[in-house]
C-alpha cells in the first residue's frame, strides 16, 4: 500500500490547524502528552472492548451503518466492529474519543493521534467516523483517513520540528530509531514521517514488509503485495513512479540476508528513473522479529558514460 498523496492545500490548511494546537499549548518538546492536547481541544478519552460490550452497546445504540441503526445484539457488535475494521471511534457529538483496548498500548498512541486529527480537521466535522466505510465511497473514505493520519503525524512529531531534526543529519535507520525515542513514537510511525517529511528535498522511500530472505517468508507471504507499506517522498514520487513496489522489493531481496533479528544488510543500488537515466541509491534493512524496515535514498546520478581509455 503506498501513502496517499494530499494536495498542497489540504496540506497546507492541516499544518495550519495542528500550529494553532501546538501554539495554544506553548510549543511543547517531545515527545508530546496527547492529554493536554485533549484537554485543550475538550476531548475526552475512554476504551472499548470487544469481549466487553457495555460501552460498545451504548456507542453503538447511535450508531448507524448505511442509515440502518446497528443492531444490538452482542455478536452482531463485536461483528460490527470487526467488519467495519474499526481501531477507534470518534463520537463528534460528545467529543469523545474511544480506543479498542485489544490493541497493544503502542498502537493507542497513533490511534489517539489519528482520532484527534479528524477532530481538528474541519471539513471531517459532523461526521460519525465508525461508520465510514458503509457510508463513504472507499476512495472518499482513503482520503480522509489519509488526511486524519497526516494530522496525526503533525501533532505526534511538533510540526516542523521532526523536519528540522530529520534533515540535520545524514539519512539512517539509526537516525530514525534516535527521532523515535526521542519524540515518544513507534520505529514504523517514525520511518514513515521520516520518508514523507524528512526527506530534505531528496527522492527517498521507505518500505515496511516481511522478511525478504526467500527462507525466511512466513506462509502468509504474498509475493504479488510483499510491502505491508511504500512510503515515499514527494520528489521520488514525481521522478520513479516508473518502479512498482515489487521492483522495490526485488531491490531489497537483492542484499538481504537471513539473520533473524537486526540488521539485514546496506548496498549502494541503482535505480533507474521514469526518463530511464540510473541513479545511486544507498538502502538498508533492519528485521526486528515481526517487519522488515527498509529506508532507500538517493545519493547521486550515476554516470552512464563508459570512461574512455588514456
Ligand atoms: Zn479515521
Amino acid at each position: 500500500m503506498r501513502n496517499v498523496n494530499l494536495g498542497k492545500r489540504t496540506v497546507a490548511d492541516i499544518d495550519g490547524q495542528v500550529a494553532k494546537v501546538l501554539r495554544g499549548l506553548g510549543s511543547p518538546e517531545p515527545p508530546i502528552n496527547l492529554h493536554i492536547v485533549r484537554d485543550l481541544l475538550k476531548l475526552d478519552r475512554g476504551y472499548y472492548s470487544t469481549t466487553d460490550d457495555s460501552l460498545l452497546k451504548e456507542m453503538f445504540s447511535r450508531l448507524k451503518v448505511g442509515g440502518k441503526q446497528v443492531l444490538m445484539r452482542p455478536t452482531l457488535l463485536a461483528d460490527a466492529v470487526r467488519t467495519l475494521s474499526l481501531k477507534a471511534l470518534y463520537l463528534p457529538d460528545q467529543k469523545r474519543i474511544l480506543l479498542d483496548r485489544s490493541l497493544p498500548p503502542l498502537k493507542h498512541r497513533w490511534n489517539e493521534a489519528h482520532e484527534i486529527g479528524h477532530d481538528l480537521i474541519p471539513w471531517h466535522a459532523g461526521m460519525m467516523l465508525g461508520d465510514t466505510e458503509q457510508t463513504l465511497t472507499p476512495a472518499c473514505h482513503e482520503i480522509m483517513e489519509a488526511e486524519a493520519n497526516y494530522a496525526a503525524g503533525r501533532i505526534l512529531f511538533l510540526g516542523d520540528r521532526f523536519r528540522a531534526e530529520a534533515e540535520a543529519s545524514t539519512p539512517s535507520l539509526e537516525l530514525v530509531r534516535t527521532l523515535s525515542k526521542g519524540f515518544g513514537n513507534t520505529m514504523t510511525s517514525t520511518l514513515w514521517r521520516f520518508a514523507e517529511q524528512g526527506h530534505g528535498g531528496r527522492p527517498m522511500v521507505a518500505l515496511v514488509t516481511g522478511h525478504p530472505h526467500p527462507t525466511k517468508r512466513k506462509v502468509d507471504f504474498d509475493p504479488a503485495r510483499p510491502c505491508r507499506y511504500c512510503i515515499e517522498s514527494p520528489p521520488f514520487r514525481e521522478r520513479f513512479a516508473n518502479l512498482t513496489e515489487l521492483d522495490l522489493f526485488q531491490v531489497i531481496v537483492g542484499y538481504c540476508g537471513a539473520q533473524t533479528g537486526g540488521s539485514l544488510g546496506q548496498a549502494e543500488v541503482a535505480l533507474r528513473d521514469c526518463n530511464g537515466e540510473p541513479h545511486v541509491f544507498a538502502f538498508e534493512t533492519f528485521f526486528n522479529r515481526y517487519e522488515a524496515l527498509t529506508l532507500g535514498f538517493w545519493l547521486r546520478p550515476q554516470p552512464t558514460v563508459a570512461p574512455r581509455r588514456a
